[in-house]
């Protein structure tokens, strides 16, 4: 019989790399977290220094599992779409490899996210999952029996670029366009949702210089600015998660990132999502992530199920 090997998940972060050691059963043994300087070399020396100690450890060479920002391309296995830089257009999965002498598995974290709730966190009594990381950037991923749907493009799921739905007239006259390379289009939602989009849109309109956080400080002190503006944000959530029920109509909605912390998110916005529906109904669950910051470390070790 093969021995089980303890599994390791990496998540790779703009100035973070940090690492998780999970038994054979899942449970965690060790987690570690280092600073690297923003380079391609620095990152793959500080991934094969986690390791190495994982390895140690355990005593035997663990599998090894690693969210990205953007994704590998299955065809050329370079990276695409990271907002790290230094990586796209990088074989990062082949120097990897020869790095750590063994198979790596490469997954968006977005994805990574979404798996880790699945398997053992907020999502785990549920089949169909639709994760959705709110941070400093807003996408998306499905998980479905415990498994990512990656999709032909592999992007399924991360549709935080796409414009926003049903624009109002006041969303029109930002005139808001993404400055991402990849899509650069008005009105992408990720200008709107995203922790950052948030806080501009809220300063443009009353000429204040507040970050997400404190505009949500304000609202719990009974601010009428603050409290429209999540009333609206709210409401835009409602129309981009009725676009993905429309399609995927999953069982649960998960969120993770800075902005999931928005307790009143949960009661205001399953109520809204009705109106952009084609059902009068909605049995869709929306709930807060388990695992807070260890969903991505933790979802990239289970990029390998079957060790
Ligand atoms: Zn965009």
């Amino acid at each position: 019989m093969v021995k089980k090997k303890n599994r390791i998940g990496i998540d790779y972060g703009g100035t973070k790399i940090e690492g998780i050691l999970l038994n054979v059963n899942g449970l965690e043994i060790k987690r570690k977290r280092y600073s690297y300087k923003k380079n391609y070399i620095s990152g793959i020396e500080t991934v094969k220094k986690l390791v190495d100690e994982f390895d140690k450890i355990s005593g035997h060479y663990c599998s090894v599992g690693i969210g990205i920002p953007g994704f590998s391309s299955k065809d050329t296995e370079l990276v695409t779409n990271a907002n790290s830089l230094w990586l796209n257009n990088k074989p990062f999965k082949k120097d990897l490899e020869i790095a750590l002498n063994r198979k790596v598995k490469l997954m968006n974290d977005a994805n990574c996210f979404t798996l880790s709730e699945a398997v053992d966190g907020a999502g785990k009594e549920f089949k169909s999952i639709f994760g959705i990381i709110i941070g400093t950037g807003f996408g998306g991923g499905l998980s479905y029996k415990k498994e990512i749907i990656e999709g032909a493009n592999q992007i399924a799921g991360d549709w935080g670029h796409q414009p926003l739905p049903y624009p109002t007239d006041e969303e029109i006259k930002t005139k808001i366009k993404c400055p991402s390379s990849n899509c650069g289009r008005p009105l992408c939602a990720e200008q709107f949702m995203s922790g950052i989009g948030f806080s501009k849109i809220f300063n443009a309109k009353h000429n204040t210089n507040f970050d997400a956080e404190e505009i949500v400080s304000l609202d719990n002190k009974y601010d009428k600015r603050a409290e429209e503006e999540l009333n609206l944000y709210e409401d835009r959530m409602a129309r981009l998660m009725a676009v993905m029920i429309g399609i995927f109509d999953p069982d649960a909605i998960i969120l993770g990132g800075g902005m999931s912390n928005i307790d009143r998110l949960y009661k205001n916005i399953p109520p809204l999502i009705s109106k952009y529906t084609f059902s009068n109904k909605v049995n869709t669950k929306v709930i807060k992530n388990f695992h807070g910051d260890s969903s991505g470390v933790r979802g990239a070790a289970w990029l390998w199920n079957d060790v």
